[in-house]
């Protein structure tokens, strides 16, 4: 099935590596160009370079800290004069903060929720124009399932996600009068550089394959593994489409099952 992505321009966050940059290698596969930020931007436009495309898809990279406003803007601006405008916005980057409620400092709650929430308000904001001008306008926030169903060991993220949640429901309803879908996913366990940075540092004398078995053993996945980066981008894909035209405001759970909720 042709998804109609070919020629469109998507901006996506926190592209370097995992779930942003599987993201953005599904785009370039169906002829979409891409706009991806990160804020080592070597390690960027390495990453992308490797990625094969379909004839046509271009890549527009630039470093970009979502946490600041103006930085965000710039990015979007050079973006859309590079690509001709902005059609999609996976609002991807971030990473978790695996902490207790009593180990969570003030500051640690307030760059929380500065990643979950403010980074998706600035680049909402700032591609707003160009959105308004796209025949099929969509943002896709990245979410986890932490948003519904909270992790004493992720307090301040698990608030953050929800807040997020709640914030891309507001989008939704906000925009569909100018035609801007706004829906979210939500991930369980992915293998993705977190994992394997946890994997390293936990010191395990087991193999990763051994080890994530154990993992999503011990979380009860049904599954029974983590989920791939390029699952997770195949569902952002689908709600990018214009084939998607009469889904909003809702949240897909990626997850392997993990969800308990109705
Ligand atoms: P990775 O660590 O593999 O990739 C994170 C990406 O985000 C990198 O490109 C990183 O590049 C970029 N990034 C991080 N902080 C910023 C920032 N402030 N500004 C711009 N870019 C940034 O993570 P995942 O692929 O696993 O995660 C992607 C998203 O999915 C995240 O929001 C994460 O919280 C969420 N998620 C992941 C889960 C999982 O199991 N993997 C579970 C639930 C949610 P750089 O460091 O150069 O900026």
């Amino acid at each position: 099935m042709d998804l109609g992505l070919t020629g469109r321009a998507v901006v996506v966050t926190g592209a370097s590596s995992g779930v942003g940059l599987a993201t953005a290698g599904a785009l370039l596969a169906e002829g979409a160009h891409v706009a991806a930020c990160a804020r080592d931007e070597q390690r960027l436009a390495a990453a992308l370079a490797e990625l094969p495309r379909a004839d046509g898809a271009r890549t527009y990279t630039a470093a970009c800290d979502v946490t600041d406003g103006e930085a965000v803007s710039a990015f979007l601006d050079g973006a859309a004069s590079e690509l001709g405008g902005i059609d999609g916005v996976v609002n991807n980057a971030g990473r978790s903060l695996l902490a207790a409620l009593g180990d969570t400092t003030d500051e640690q709650w307030r760059e929380e929720l500065h990643l979950k929430v403010f980074s998706v308000l600035h680049t909402v904001r700032a591609a707003l124009p160009w959105l308004r001008c796209s025949d099929c306008p969509a943002v896709v926030n990245i979410n986890a399932i932490l948003a519904k169903q909270p992790e004493t060991t992720l307090a301040a993220t698990s608030a953050a996600r929800s807040a997020l949640l709640n914030l891309s429901s507001t989008l939704s309803a906000e925009y569909a009068a100018d035609g801007i879908r706004v829906n979210s996913v939500c991930l369980g366990l992915i293998d993705t550089g977190q994992w394997r940075r946890r994997y390293e540092r936990s010191g395990s004398s087991l193999s990763w394959r051994e080890w994530t078995a154990e993992l999503a053993r011990d979380r009860g996945i049904p599954l029974g593994r983590l989920g791939a980066a390029e699952e997770v981008a195949y569902a952002v894909v689908m709600l990018l489409s214009p084939r998607a035209s009469y889904i909003t405001g809702t949240a897909i759970d990626v997850g392997g099952g993990i969800s308990r909720y109705l």
